[in-house]
């Protein structure tokens, strides 16, 4: 039976903590089918990366380095991956549900003609009997994931080619603590690539003036279209300021143009678990609970009493945001 691999997503040389989780999963996964975790760390000069991935638990580190792997594009990736997956077949392919492996995923799958689940929130091993078809599977991979709006949780299974092939969202595996002493196998690729795979050229790349950070902050303040304006919005830039927070957001208040997708917090959106989480003017669909519930303490301020989101708060304020949030910064400054 083939391994378990997980592509390692790297900017710079730092190691997204998305690949570190699904490490820590494939690991579980891997041990479960008494095969390897093997890890595909692709870009130029990452060479540093690969004592991490020892101790995160990686078995392998197939480093793939070309100088055309830097920046990221996803046609010499796709290529050097689906290399790499026709050579050595390994069982399970994890991709983190991110920009870039939700660009990349769909290529190596669409090359391999194999099938993909994207987004998924859970994985495990289990046996599959496809009593339609009268066949039974062993250990294959139950593809976890919520579908049709997030009113049913779907467990996908792959009964065709391997490998089978999944993303999965940040921050929903368990990150485990390295151990520096584990050791592994390096495997150096050099990629056949083409002028076919690097026809894209990046000129110039421009950053975002400030990071949102949604996945590492302890307290968040999230806006919804209870706001009810982009200039309103300032309110809850001001009480994250006051907290020394980050601005989270809901979709309807993101698709209204009020603040980027970047601070989206939900089930197409982040994966937060702060200590601390105020809802304000946010109703609390499925979608977006999805994405909050795990935080340590939920504050929410709704005008209506009957706002799904009080139940899932610690602490449920019913009244106007225009008023609560100036008082509650007024009230914060004045005990600081
Ligand atoms: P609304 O539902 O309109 O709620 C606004 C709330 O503000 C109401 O409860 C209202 O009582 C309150 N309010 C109004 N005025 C005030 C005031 N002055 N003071 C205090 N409260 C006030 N949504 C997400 O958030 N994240 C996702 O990742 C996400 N993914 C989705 C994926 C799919 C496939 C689908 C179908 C939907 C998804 N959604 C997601 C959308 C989701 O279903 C809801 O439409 C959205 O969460 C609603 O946002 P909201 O609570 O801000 O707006």
């Amino acid at each position: 039976m083939g391994n378990v691999w997980i592509f390692i997503e790297q900017e710079g040389g730092k190691i997204a903590d998305v690949s570190l989780e699904l490490v820590c999963k494939g690991r579980e996964l891997a041990a479960r089918l008494g095969v390897k975790t093997e890890a595909l760390l692709l870009g130029d000069k990452v060479e540093s990366c690969v004592d991490t991935l020892y101790s995160y638990g990686c078995d392998t580190v197939y480093l793939v380095e070309d100088a055309r792997l830097e920046p990221f594009t996803v046609l010499p990736y796709a290529r050097a991956i689906v290399d790499l997956v026709r050579e050595h077949k390994p069982n399970i392919l994890l991709f983190g549900a991110t920009l870039k492996g939700r660009e990349l995923a769909p290529r190596v799958a669409s090359e391999k003609l194999g099938g993909l689940t994207a987004d998924c929130t859970d994985l495990r091993i289990d046996d599959f009997e496809d009593k339609k078809n009268n066949k039974s599977y062993t250990n294959k991979l139950m593809q976890i994931r919520p579908a049709f709006g997030g009113n049913i949780i779907a467990t996908i299974v792959n009964t065709w080619d391997d490998p089978q092939m999944v993303t999965v969202r940040e921050g929903v595996m368990k990150m485990d603590a390295p151990d520096p002493s584990r050791k592994g196998a390096l495997v150096r690729v050099k990629p056949a690539l083409t002028d076919a795979e690097t026809v894209v050229k990046v000129i110039e790349r421009v950053r975002a003036d400030k990071e949102v950070d949604l996945k590492g902050a302890q307290i968040i303040v999230a806006g919804g279209y209870g706001v009810g304006s982009k200039e309103n919005f300032k309110l809850i830039y001001q009480l994250a300021e006051a907290l020394g927070g980050e601005v989270g957001a809901s979709r309807a208040a993101v698709d209204a143009g009020w603040i980027d997708h970047d601070h989206q917090v939900g089930q197409t959106g982040v994966t937060v678990r702060p200590r601390l989480y105020i809802a304000c003017g946010i109703s609390g669909s499925i979608q977006h609970v999805a994405g909050m519930k795990e935080s340590k303490k939920i504050i929410a301020i709704n005008t209506d009493p009957g706002a799904p989101i009080l139940s899932v708060a610690h602490y449920a304020i019913v009244g106007d945001l225009n008023t609560v949030i100036p008082q509650m910064i007024k009230a914060f400054k004045a005990k600081a």
